[in-house]
């Protein structure tokens, strides 16, 4: 069986075609963002948001080292994302990816919260294309960790069926508070 992140990117793989706009809601050290590029290819664009400006640092060395050039590095709030993306390509978003919690390799300070994630779903709900899809990789282990965890699974099953398929990919019987996957994606 296939760990949480690969799943989540064989899920985006399904379902992003060359040439799209896609989000990396959470940059932090660049993976999600180098892996949503390749996918989208030249033509595409990756928009990557992360409130940290280490982060941002961090991501934008992956990239160079990476010679990747179709990636717009936002130091932002994601629940804002709908302001940096033209009004013209709302409608128009293949996919995007959270990974929540902190920085690795960070003081632990700073970590995504129940209010800025669920506004930031809903804002990419908004303006994803039919079919679109948006994975979340839910880290919880730490502290606020239990409390984005229970808000975000109340938020996403309460979503309209007739709008949304919402998934959960988890391992049952793992030690320590492994990560899980939420994948909600739009209906046609
Ligand atoms: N996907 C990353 C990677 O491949 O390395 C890891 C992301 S890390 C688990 C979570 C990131 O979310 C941190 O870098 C943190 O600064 C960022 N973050 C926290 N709150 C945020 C917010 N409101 N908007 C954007 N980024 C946020």
């Amino acid at each position: 069986m296939k760990k949480v992140i690969p799943f989540a990117h064989d899920l985006l793989r399904e379902t992003v075609k060359p040439g799209e706009i896609v989000v990396d809601a959470t940059c932090g050290n660049g993976h999600d963002t180098a892996f949503l590029s390749k996918l989208v290819g030249d033509k595409g664009t990756v928009y990557a948001l992360d409130i940290q400006q280490q982060a941002i640092d961090r991501t934008r060395l992956l990239l160079e080292q990476q010679r990747i050039f179709n990636v717009r590095l936002l130091l932002a709030d994601h629940q804002y994302v709908k302001t940096y993306i033209p009004a013209t390509s709302h409608g128009q978003i293949g996919g995007a990816i959270f990974n929540l919690g902190y920085l690795p390799g960070s003081d632990k300070q700073t970590i995504t919260t129940p209010e800025s994630t669920i506004g930031a779903i809903r804002a990419l709900a908004d303006i994803m294309k039919p079919g679109g899809l948006i994975a979340i990789v839910v880290y919880y282990g730490h502290q606020g960790g239990q409390l984005e965890k229970q808000e975000l699974l109340d938020h996403l099953a309460g979503l309209d069926q007739k709008e949304f398929s919402v998934l959960q990919y988890a391992f049952i019987n793992q030690q320590n508070n492994p990560p899980f996957l939420l994948a909600l994606q739009k209906k046609g």
